[in-house]
């Protein structure tokens, strides 16, 4: 079923969460272990994360270095299938631009087609780690509207391939919005200008970017209703959980700590200490949300289920 489906048919705010794909090597039992114990909360869809490759330098005998490519964790096709499977709950792939040509764009999504996977988020994706800037594959696209447009296209039975007849898909798109604007974005004019355009193209639905000021989450979703978006806008929450987080998630996700959140934190002597402040902002953030209906509250697991669990087991 579809993401859209599920939303609109809900009767009170859903439950939804992410996983990122193990390290390479390890087996889908570690993922069934992160997903376990949230399943009692009866998410209706989970989103797989994908992670594009990375480059390493190896000095070689003759001194010279070179450039190489790994992939440090697994695509989503398989892992989606394999939650399907066991749990019969909707997977939801992330699809990026990066690292993409249409070409192999095409062909994960026929395969995502094959298996009965009919969700996807359609992402740009961020440069790689080596790399300052977003480089798209040159055969690839550069904006995330841009993949959405290949994927509406495939839903009108328009395939890059026309050599042989293919099925039309029927994806739903969902897209990403940013309460605290994307951090390449000029502005939030132009950052919301860009994210209905994303709309207007065919995305479903939005997922947010982690925040931990609903007020923040309210004044974005106001911001966009006044633009004529329309669709369902899910907020994204992330439990604060290690004294390190204060800093590194405003460093890596562009977001702002609230006042209130980060005078707690300077008094949190130990990692236990945040896990337990992270909770209970958490509870607090997800019942507010919940009291204003949100659609859907969808939770960064990080692949650690434990404090999203606690906080869903007061929420939910
Ligand atoms: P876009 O919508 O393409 O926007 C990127 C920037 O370009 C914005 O500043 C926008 O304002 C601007 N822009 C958009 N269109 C145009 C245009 N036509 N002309 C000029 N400027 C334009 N990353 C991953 O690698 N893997 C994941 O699994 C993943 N999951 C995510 C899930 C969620 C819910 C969110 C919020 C983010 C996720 N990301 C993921 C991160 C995301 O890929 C990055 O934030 C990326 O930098 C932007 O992606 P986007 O799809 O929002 O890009």
């Amino acid at each position: 079923m579809k993401v859209i489906d599920h939303l609109n048919s809900a009767e009170k705010t859903l439950f939804s969460f992410e996983i990122l794909p193990p390290l390479k090597g390890k087996s889908i039992t570690s993922i069934f272990d992160g997903i376990d114990p949230l399943m009692e909360f009866k998410p209706k869809y989970i989103n797989v994360t994908y992670h594009r490759e990375e480059y390493i330098f190896k000095e070689r005998a003759n001194g010279l270095l070179e450039k190489i490519a790994i992939r440090k964790r697994p695509g989503t096709v398989g892992i989606c299938a394999a939650i399907m499977n066991r749990y019969h709950v909707d997977a939801v792939p992330h699809l990026i631009c990066g690292g993409f040509s249409k070409e192999e764009t095409e062909n994960a999504l026929i395969d995502l087609q094959f298996l009965g996977i009919d969700n996807v988020l359609a992402l740009r994706g961020d440069s790689i780690k080596t790399e300052s800037t977003f480089r798209p594959h040159p055969e690839g696209h550069s904006y995330a509207v841009d993949l959405i447009k290949q994927i509406i296209d495939m839903n009108h039975g328009n395939y890059m391939t026309e050599d042989y007849q293919l099925e039309a898909t029927d994806f739903c798109i969902g897209t990403a919005g940013y309460p605290e604007k994307h951090f390449e974005a000029m502005n939030l004019t132009t950052d919301l200008q860009f994210l209905k355009a994303k709309v207007d193209a065919g995305a479903e639905y939005i997922v947010t970017q982690m925040f931990f000021d609903n007020d923040k989450f309210f004044a974005f979703v106001d911001a966009c209703r006044a633009i004529g978006i329309t669709v369902p806008i899910i907020p994204g929450l992330k439990p604060i959980k290690t004294l390190n987080h204060g800093t590194f998630l405003p460093k890596v996700f562009h977001i702002d700590i609230p006042e209130a959140l980060s005078k707690e934190l300077l008094k949190c002597k130990t990692n236990d200490e945040v896990a337990a402040l992270g909770i209970e902002w958490g509870i607090q953030q997800s019942k507010e949300l919940m009291a204003k209906n949100v659609p859907c509250i969808h939770y960064y697991t990080m692949s650690n289920s434990n404090e999203v669990r606690t906080i869903a087991s007061n929420v939910f």
